[in-house]
């Protein structure tokens, strides 16, 4: 990235670190993936001495290689919601769980510019733990999830990151031909619970409340900024 684009990006991260503090969340600022991962192993992990943790779906937090760490940790209780081997009954009541744990880590679908999280979940679980019941959540945030306002965020989650996720998940959905949300009533739908997170509830009963660590960091990835949203498609 060249020198001027890294002195944007910074002025926008710190723009946004601002406006998400006013709003009572604690944001940390990483270069890459690689730092990111340093600071919750070494920093943020250690502070928050959790004895149970958990995550929710977020490619960042595989991309990280957080998961490979985190799965084989044994100094705490680990609710791996991702394995693969569990039975779908189990992996049901582990995500019921999961939403006590200590320290819960996922991703958001984007932020905006006025320091609010928009997401939108298949299940739940994701969303659930975002709210509340964990005693600290850590949301991983790529600069490719920057958007201007809650309605670009819904637009361009409905019709850009919903069939993309459709697809990178093998399922049938008809915005997996498409490229466009066609509404769908699949029993595959992943488009089916929406949250706002417009601040962090900062009571003084912390113990109690999701703590939300947040950080921007240099993504790989397309920026948002660059991904048009679409108007809505309909089926015919
Ligand atoms: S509602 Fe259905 S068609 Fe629309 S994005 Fe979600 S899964 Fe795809």
């Amino acid at each position: 990235m060249g020198e001027y684009l890294k002195h944007f990006w910074n002025l926008r991260f710190q723009e946004l670190k601002s406006t998400l503090e006013v709003n009572h969340f604690e944001v940390h600022i990483t270069s890459g993936k690689e730092e990111a991962k340093e600071l919750v192993l070494g920093r943020l992990i250690p502070q928050a001495s959790p004895k149970s943790i958990s995550w929710g779906g977020s490619v960042t937090f595989i991309d990280s290689g957080l998961y490979d760490d985190l799965k084989h940790r044994k100094d705490m209780e680990v609710l791996d919601t991702f394995d693969p081997q569990i039975r779908a009954d189990e992996k049901y009541e582990l995500r019921r769980r999961a939403l006590l744990v200590d320290l819960f880590i996922t991703g958001t679908n984007a932020v905006t510019d006025t320091g609010k999280l928009v997401n939108l979940d298949m299940i739940g679980n994701r969303v659930g733990a975002l709210t509340f019941g964990p005693r600290e959540v850590i949301v991983l945030i790529g600069r490719n999830k920057i958007i201007s306002d809650v309605d670009e965020a819904l637009m361009r989650i409905k019709n850009y990151v919903a069939p993309a996720n459709v697809a990178r998940l093998k399922k049938k959905n008809p915005c997996a031909k498409t490229g466009y949300c066609e509404e769908c009533q699949s029993l595959e739908r992943i488009c089916n619970s929406w949250t706002i997170t417009e601040n962090r509830f900062p009571g003084d009963e912390l113990k109690s409340c999701s703590l939300t660590r947040i950080w921007d960091f240099e993504s790989d990835r397309l920026n948002a900024r660059s991904m048009e949203a679409k108007p809505l498609h309909t089926a015919t």
